[in-house]
């Protein structure tokens, strides 16, 4: 164990298992160690270093503004965020926006905003928010009563109330009758949960049953937003026009930087003092998110969706591997051998691979080389043969 891990086992709080391996540089979708082995990088922070690490035109944005000003309070105006919301709204259709600095945060947001639209219309009994089985919204209290699986819940109770969760069918959904539900909030692509695609005839059927019902659609695409699916945001593949939308993960290429979006009928229900944050909307995260943002283009989508594709290919080709899954450059599959085993043994060949559940998970960089994805491919192949 070098220096850098016992540090950080005797004073972080031990709330993450560690691979034994301490990244100390790197450049695009390769990740260098302390010993100056390199890797191909196919977990991009989680889905967070959408152009790589340390992108030099992302840096020289972000380097631009802090040497501008660092951080104002939400007292004044500042330029980034102003010019950032507007982005955002413009290629969403979306038309308002919250800053937050996080996606735990930017789904309560989401949360407080479906139960305070409710409130004013139907009176505080209307507050329900129903999410997924298999769901992932975040750790905080409430994001945590979301997630729509009891291995994040079991220490933590009792559970902050006001939370349902169905499975995704359509059956599930007939069976919802109660008239207190405010809100819906799906993830189009369960990340966490194992990287399962929704049934596109439920989530048409759930769409219908928000609009008939005056129920919110939200839809949390921390990870799939950001071009990640291989279109802006993975609500355009399946014909949405949510009233909330959140993400956060790749959306500042590496800063930190949530945010809610809020659609026609729900733009105006945060007033002053409703909601806040200290360091939502921060400068320098909103000058790396407008970076980001730019260069997430027609060109940039077409080699996610070309890049998925060929992965996808590659892998359902590879011995033992079965129920590949995902869209764009969000995969999961499954395989005969233990997925730590995989994951282990790809490291020691120098790839690093995600995992989801019982799944071996893929989000690398947008922009990472075809020859990178290749390379990336073979050791894959070999470790599973
Ligand atoms: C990662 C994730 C979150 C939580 O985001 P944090 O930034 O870790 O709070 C919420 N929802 C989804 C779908 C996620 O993938």
């Amino acid at each position: 164990m070098s220096d850098i891990q016992a540090l950080d086992e005797q004073f972080i709080s031990g709330t993450y298992k560690r691979f034994p391996l301490t990244i100390t540089a790197g450049h695009g979708s390769i990740a260098i160690d302390e010993t100056g082995k390199e890797y191909i990088d196919l977990g991009a922070g989680i889905a967070v270093t959408s152009f790589g690490i340390a992108d030099p035109q992302w840096q020289a944005a972000v380097i631009e503004q802090l040497g501008k000003v660092q951080h104002m309070s939400n007292l004044y105006y500042t330029e980034p965020g102003a010019i950032l919301a507007q982005q955002l709204c413009e290629r969403t259709g979306l038309r308002k926006v919250f800053f937050a600095n996080s996606g735990a945060e930017a789904n309560e947001c989401a949360i407080k905003v479906a139960r305070k639209y409710a409130a004013d219309k139907y009176g505080t009994d209307r507050h329900v928010v129903v999410t997924l089985k298999q769901s992932f919204h975040g750790r905080t209290l409430a994001t945590l009563a979301a997630t729509g699986q009891d291995s994040f819940h079991e220490t933590f109770l009792p559970l902050t109330p006001g939370f349902i969760s169905i499975e995704p069918t359509v059956a599930a959904l007939g069976e919802l009758k109660s008239n207190d539900i405010a809100a819906v909030l799906i993830e189009l692509v369960q990340g966490e949960g194992g990287v399962n695609v929704l049934d596109p005839e439920f989530v048409t059927a759930l769409a219908d049953y928000c609009a008939t019902n005056d129920v919110l659609l939200m839809v949390d695409e921390v990870q799939t937003g950001n071009g990640r699916t291989g279109t802006l945001f993975a609500f355009e593949q399946f014909g949405l026009r949510p009233d909330i939308v959140t993400t956060a993960k790749g959306l500042a290429g590496g800063l930190p930087l949530g945010v809610a979006m809020f659609g026609e009928k729900t733009k105006d229900v945060l007033g002053s003092g409703d909601h806040g944050s200290t360091f939502g909307g921060n400068p320098v995260a909103c000058a790396g998110a407008l970076n980001i943002f730019s260069r997430i283009d027609d060109d940039l989508l077409a080699g996610v969706r070309e890049k998925g594709a060929y992965l996808r290919q590659a892998l359902t080709k590879m011995p033992g591997v079965s129920q590949v899954s995902g869209l764009g450059l969000m995969i999961g599959f499954s395989t005969e051998l233990p997925v730590a085993d995989v994951v282990a043994q790809c490291m020691e060949r120098g790839v690093l691979l995600l995992t989801a559940k019982d799944k071996v998970r893929l989000l690398p960089a947008l922009n990472i080389p075809q020859e990178q994805l290749e390379k990336a491919v073979a050791v894959i192949s070999e470790v599973l043969s």
